[in-house]
């Protein structure tokens, strides 16, 4: 079975003789062997997408079947590993020919020739269904990583190799079922495209602890859930979720980076390396997968970009993992769509992008969840995506697409980010939908009063924001001292709670009791406050320098391990209003 190639358009091709072949198979193109993807197959007519540089084909050479959708190899060493968009080793690709990827390099993607220390499972005899675990391999000092059988296959254990040291390709366990022989080695295929089967999606019920004030108190992030980041240029999109990729409590982070500057994916791949996993003081890449699209990678690597990570988290997720995925930034990615859909003449809808942008989002995000999964085990797959409008503008089809399909949205504002009020999230736009639902354990594992609290704290910002309409107008000082005195709580809100400096050591990470302990602090300044301007405090009294200075400063001086500072404070405030009260009383 061979196609003709009859038109090539950038990374869009056409090929004739196409009886046979399958929509979605991955076909190999030219006589150099690119990877293509066929993505419409009309009799025996095929436009296929390749996912490298066309530049050498020419019409009239061969495509050639695979028989098999466009797939990944899952096993020992995703971990650690940076790749482009369809799985292939960058750092090997680079050994082989420093800078870009060599045509018809084909599809390698993990070690083949790598020995790991297989300690195994089953024994012979032993009846075995899809998702099954049965090999583990210690992968990383972080991450044990457990050798399922794949969805689809079930049998009996009919041979099995004992314990020891074995490469990706050696076959570990032999299943017969009926007249079906399967012979399962240390790595599974899984076509990006298809989402890897659950026994169950479950609600979501566990927040993301992030260790960022603004998110874990305010706008909850959720273990399976849904998150947007949009935001313009400088606005932090990066920053914030090397922060999430940092400090929240996944258990795996996968990575996905569309270069937004030229330099910028050098610079991940540089800075990613070297950070230190808080949680084990060893390489942060020891449970994360980067996948990263350099500006000089076909288009078609970077829309399959996507489906690859996903799958990626989906398959450790199956292992009973907590797994976070980041894609910075989405509308790089949308570009790619809309590159690709320009090539093959398709009717566009808003702004260029093909009608079909909003389900293409929408199947992204879907693939996050909590699950009970196919071998009993729970795990959740959190996606996060950046998305970065032109201009900052949120009204373009991008952001406007992604809001309907997730359920908490952290608005980058760039009046935030020029002010240097970081992370720029607005708190009058933001939201999570997942409060309801994580409401009860946060109650339990934080405090009874913590959802009560936020609601009037935000109450408070909220206010603020109206009262500085008026202050613009007339000016501060003809406002009662009531609403004087909300206008300087919401000041130390903002800079003593929802300001966060990722560069301090101190405070980049806060643990969710110290960030309640913290905001409890600002409400008794609040409420002690009120109950002094109630009988006759001057604002200008209550509103003292040094309580002020103390709160503010409290970010940097309480450690994450000891929170008695923060008790000091509350009982000096409650001291210093107690004082005040008794002596205006009289
Ligand atoms: P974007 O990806 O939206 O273009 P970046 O993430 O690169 O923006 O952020 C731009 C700059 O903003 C960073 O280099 C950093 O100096 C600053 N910044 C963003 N978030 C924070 C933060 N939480 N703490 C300190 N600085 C920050
Ligand atoms: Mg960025």
């Amino acid at each position: 079975m061979e196609g003709k190639i009859v038109l090539i358009n950038g990374p869009v091709i056409k090929a004739l003789h196409m009886q046979g072949f399958k929509m979605r198979e991955m076909v190999m193109v030219g006589f150099k062997k690119l990877i293509g993807e066929i993505i419409i197959l009309e009799g025996d007519f095929a436009t296929i997408q390749v996912y490298e540089e066309t530049s050498g084909l020419k019409i009239g050479e061969p495509i050639v079947s695979t028989g098999s959708p466009l797939s990944l190899k899952l096993g020992p060493g995703i971990l650690g590993g940076i790749f482009d968009g369809i799985e292939r080793p960058l750092k090997k690709i680079n050994e082989i020919s420093y800078g870009f990827i060599p045509e018809g390099i084909g599809l390698i993607s993990l070690d083949e020739e790598k020995l790991w220390n297989v300690e195994i499972k089953v024994n012979i005899g032993d009846e075995l269904k899809e998702g099954d675990i049965y090999a583990s391999v210690q992968e990383t000092n972080a991450i044990v990583h457990k050798i399922m059988v794949p969805p689809n296959v079930f049998g009996t254990v009919i041979d099995v190799k004992e314990s020891g040291f074995y490469n990706i390709e050696t076959t570990i366990v032999t299943l017969k079922q009926e007249n079906k022989i399967y012979e399962l080695k240390l790595y599974q295929y899984w076509p990006v495209r298809n989402p890897r089967p659950v026994k169950e999606k479950k609600s979501i019920f566990k927040p993301l602890v992030t260790g960022q004030r603004i998110i874990d108190i305010f706008f909850p992030l959720a273990k399976g859930g849904t998150c947007a980041i949009p935001g313009g240029f400088g606005t932090g999109k990066t920053m914030t979720q090397h922060q999430l990729a940092k400090w929240s409590d996944a258990d795996i982070i996968v990575y996905i980076g569309c270069g937004e500057r030229g330099n910028e994916m050098t610079e991940v791949l540089e800075d990613f390396p070297k950070l230190i996993d808080p949680r084990t003081n060893m390489p942060l890449m020891n449970r994360t997968v980067l996948i990263a699209n350099t500006s000089n990678m076909p288009v078609a690597a970077r829309e399959a970009s996507i489906y690859t990570g996903i799958t990626i988290a989906e398959y450790f997720r199956d292992m009973g993992y907590h797994v976070a995925i980041m894609a910075d930034s989405t509308s790089r990615w949308a570009e790619a769509l809309r590159e690709i859909s320009g090539r093959l003449e398709e009717m566009p809808a808003e702004e260029g992008y093909p009608a079909y942008l909003p389900s293409r989002i929408a199947e992204f995000y879907e693939r996050a969840g909590y699950s009970t999964n196919l071998n009993g085990t729970e795990g959740s797959v959190t996606v996060i995506g950046a998305v970065s409008p032109a201009g900052g503008d949120f009204s373009e089809p991008v952001t406007q697409n992604t809001k309907r399909f997730v359920s908490a949205f952290l608005g980058l504002d760039k009046n935030l980010a020029y002010a240097r009020h970081y992370p720029a999230i607005n708190w009058l736009s933001s939201y999570s939908s997942y409060l309801p639902l994580l409401k009860e354990w946060y109650e339990e594992n934080v405090a009874e009063d913590v959802i009560i609290l936020r609601e009037k704290m935000l109450k408070l910002l909220y206010e603020e924001n109206q009262l500085l309409e008026i202050v613009k107008l007339v000016g501060e000082d003809v406002l009662p001292d009531d609403q004087r005195l909300i206008i300087e709580t919401a000041k130390c809100l903002k800079s003593a709670f929802l300001q966060q400096n990722a560069y301090n050591d101190l405070d980049t990470y806060v643990p969710l009791n110290k960030q309640y302990k913290m905001l409890k602090v600002i409400e008794s300044f609040y409420d002690k406050g009120s109950e002094a301007v109630k009988i006759g405090v001057p604002i200008s009294v209550v509103a003292n320098k040094d309580i002020l200075e103390k709160i503010y400063k409290m970010k940097y001086n309480v450690p994450n391990n000891d929170f008695s500072l923060i008790d000091d404070l509350k009982k000096d405030i409650a001291e210093f209003f107690d004082k005040l009260i008794e002596k205006y009383r009289k």
